[in-house]
């Protein structure tokens, strides 16, 4: 038998007539897959519309009643679909997160999955029906609504084809695949066929949009091979799947960017132990999370420690590390939202040396200042001024030679 689960996300079920589009797919797959299961976004912009009401009401509103608010975006695209595929003489049935047992932990707003019961779908597939979920939302315990994080319908569906043992999860969505840029930037950039759970993970970490990263992780943790492909024509995307099962090996497979990070610098800090523990300890009581951390040699016994966070924390930020800074003694926080995190991904870097030294020169050769540095066995990223951003991921585009 066998079973598919189908993403669609939110510019797939934009408006009516994409929606009625959804449907004839979902019926000209059911002809070749025994079982099928559709997880759906919200329409368009619901979600961020939703988020929008809500801040004119409060800076803070309270995170329950977020999820309560949230969570309706996905249960009229589920609905909609489902009088379509039953418009077309397709037996269909939409489920809540409640109704499927999609069980979170009380993290709300961000919450994760814990355990999938999906009995009901199961009973419901056997009876010839394409069982349609509402992506982005689940349930504690307790029976409070939760939603996933944004973008956490990916999540929905690998988590479900996992628990449903499928064959494949495919995310349609607006654009072809996974490209070795973002096309917007660099127009050469050419779809992958293939990459490998670990490549997709920098590269969903490093800023490429196309898949929330901890539906990659349910991913490779369950062996789920995925296919991220185009919800506007039948031709084969991106499959994301293990590194064993890669045929062609790339030394480098993308150049991503990410411009929402910002630098914050705390400036002459004392060097003497457990001042870096107390920054960082405090940053993670707030909750804020930490992407690069550089510390600077010691002068005169003080020291810089630079690091970058989401520019949305950036207030939280200024907020705590003003306070550590003071208490410790240090000179200042500078914080900078000017800056753009240009990553190189790519598995073969392992094994062949002078990778980052070519992206060092490569930028170097256009004038570009590098101002931090991190580095994964599969990963460098350099921090550079906003501006010289899309120029910076041009260049290492070309000098990679991705468009071959
Ligand atoms: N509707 C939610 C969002 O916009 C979830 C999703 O689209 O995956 O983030
Ligand atoms: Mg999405």
């Amino acid at each position: 038998m066998s079973l598919v689960v189908q993403k669609f996300g939110g510019t797939s079920v934009g408006d009516v007539d994409k929606i009625k589009n959804v449907a004839r797919r979902v019926v000209e797959s059911k002809k070749r897959i025994d079982h099928v299961v559709v997880v759906v976004s919200a329409l368009g912009d619901t979600t961020d519309n939703l988020v929008g009401l809500a801040a004119q009401i409060s800076k803070t509103p309270p995170e329950r009643e977020m999820d309560m608010l949230l969570s309706t975006g996905e249960q009229v695209s589920m609905a909609l679909l489902a009088m379509a595929l039953d418009e077309l003489g397709q037996d269909a049935i939409s489920m809540t997160g409640q109704q499927v047992e999609i069980l979170t932990d009380t993290g709300h707003t961000k919450a994760k999955i814990r355990h999938i019961g999906a009995d009901r779908v199961v009973q419901e597939l056997r009876k010839g029906r394409v069982v349609i979920v509402a992506g982005f939302q689940g349930v504690t315990s307790e029976g409070e609504i939760t939603t996933l994080g944004r973008g956490g319908s990916d999540t929905t569906a690998v988590a479900l084809a996992a628990a449903l043992h499928a064959d494949c999860c495919e995310i349609y969505t607006d654009v072809d695949g996974v490209f070795t840029a973002d096309p917007r930037v660099v127009p050469q950039a050419r779809k992958l066929d293939e990459v490998s759970y670990m490549e997709m993970l920098e590269m969903a970490a490093t800023g490429a949009r196309v898949l929330q990263s901890r539906s990659v992780e349910y991913g490779r943790n369950y062996s789920v091979p995925l296919h991220v492909r185009s919800s506007f024509h039948e031709g084969e995307g991106t499959w994301v799947k293990s590194e064993d099962d890669i045929m062609e090996k790339a030394i480098i497979s993308a150049v991503t960017h990410d411009f929402s990070e910002s630098k914050v610098t705390v400036v002459g800090v004392p060097d003497r132990p457990g001042i870096a523990a107390r920054l960082f300890g405090a940053l993670a009581e707030a909750n804020v999370n930490v992407d690069m951390i550089i510390q600077n040699v010691s002068e005169r016994a003080r020291t810089d420690i630079s690091f970058t966070v989401a520019t949305d924390d950036l207030e939280k930020v200024r907020k705590v590390a003003g306070d550590i800074s003071e208490a410790v003694g240090a000179e200042g926080v500078n914080l900078d939202d000017d800056v753009a995190k240009i990553s190189l991904i790519g598995a073969g870097m392992r094994s062949h040396p002078g990778i980052a030294a070519g992206m060092f020169q490569t930028l170097a050769d256009k004038d570009i200042n590098i101002e931090m540095i991190s580095t994964s066995p599969i990963k460098i990223s350099c921090v550079v001024r906003r501006s010289d951003g899309a120029r910076a991921v041009q260049t290492l585009h070309d000098y990679f030679n991705l468009s071959e």
